[in-house]
């Protein structure tokens, strides 16, 4: 039986509503994981006239609990799914342009090349589409498999750098006042994986980015180096969210997760790489109660043996 306020939402939007409406959608199917249950509603917008219907629906259905799903590259949802709406954003905007330069700023041609990308954007594209034209600056971001919105939610990067080093703005749709603001860069406070202005019910719509002009072969030659790098080290061919814990400050995670000797720990389906500890795999039949006994054992170990606390990266759904 589905939750008393889906109906009211579902009859809410009117018929020109373009996007997708799943009730019960398994998560394991937009999870890079492949793990997590069902969702009590999901919606995936196609534009913004869409997201208004979406914000008109959330107020009349009383204002359900509210999750916002990029690529799901970096969730572990819960075995039972989650009670509440999901709002998936990987068909909303996936263009990608070159902005005016401003007059206003320095006569750089470097400095001045501007790129506006939708927030569905895989980052794959993006860097392919830059790569083509000859836009350099952004290949940090190679082999990241998140989208736009979601990349700039998480001020995802690798040490090479990080979103907010390159980011100029971005449009933020404010879903309970049904309105799209943009807010500068400097209006953003980011840190370490963390955009700490983004608040519950703010959607990424779109970001503009500062890149330099670069010959295509050069962006190419270094976004595929970082490719191979990555392939080596870390299990690309396994489902995962990548890497599960922030670093802390005493040394790497996947240091830690070594010397408290799980590397290779499996529970379940679920494994610490031996090729990277700090990646969680599934092994193929994975629930998403393995990842986190995986979790919580690395942190008791952490906290006992090497004295620090593992906060993790992962954001968690349905818990
Ligand atoms: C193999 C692998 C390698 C990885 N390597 C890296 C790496 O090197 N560096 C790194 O930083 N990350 C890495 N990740 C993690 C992940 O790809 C990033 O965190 C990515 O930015 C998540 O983007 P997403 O679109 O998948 O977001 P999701 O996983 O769907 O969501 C992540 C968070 O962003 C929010 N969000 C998503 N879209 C929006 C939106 N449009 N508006 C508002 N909020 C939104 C969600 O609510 C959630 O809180 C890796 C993951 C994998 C599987």
């Amino acid at each position: 039986m589905s939750a008393p306020w889906v109906d009211q939402f579902v009859s809410s939007l009117s018929s020109s509503f373009s996007g997708e409406v799943l009730t019960q959608a398994r998560l394991s199917a937009f999870t890079s994981y492949r793990i997590g249950g069902p969702a009590d509603l999901l919606v995936v917008p196609k534009n913004r006239e869409d997201l208004l219907e979406v914000s008109n629906a959330f107020l009349a259905a009383g204002r359900p609990p509210v999750f916002i799903l990029g690529n799901g590259s970096n969730i572990l949802v819960s075995d039972l799914g989650y009670r509440g709406l999901v709002i998936r954003m990987t068909k909303f905007d996936l263009s990608l342009e070159l902005q005016e330069k401003s007059s206003n700023e320095p006569d750089n041609e470097n400095q001045n090349l501007t790129l506006k990308s939708g927030a569905s954007l895989p980052i794959s594209m993006f860097l392919r589409k830059c790569a083509l034209e000859g836009y350099g600056g952004l290949e940090f971001l190679s082999g990241i498999p998140g989208s736009v919105g979601g990349a700039v939610f998480m001020n995802a990067g690798t040490n090479l750098g990080e979103v907010e080093s390159r980011l100029l703005s971005i449009e933020v749709f404010k879903l309970p006042e049904g309105k799209v603001i943009s807010l500068a860069r400097k209006d953003l406070s980011m840190d370490y994986r963390k955009n700490n202005t983004l608040e519950e019910l703010d959607i990424v719509v779109s970001a503009t980015w500062k890149v330099d002009q670069a010959a295509p072969s050069a962006v190419e030659e270094v976004i595929s180096r970082f490719l191979a790098q990555r392939k080596k080290s870390q299990p690309v061919t396994l489902p995962s969210c990548g890497s599960v814990f922030r670093n802390p400050k005493q040394m790497s995670a996947w240091k830690a997760i070594d010397q408290c000797g799980l590397r290779g720990h499996t529970i379940g389906g679920a494994q610490f790489s031996e090729l990277h500890s700090n990646f969680i795999v599934n092994l193929g039949s994975a629930k998403a109660e393995d990842v986190l006994s995986l979790i919580k054992l690395a942190q008791e170990k952490c906290r006992h043996q090497l004295g620090f606390d593992l906060e993790p990266e992962v954001k968690f759904l349905g818990f």
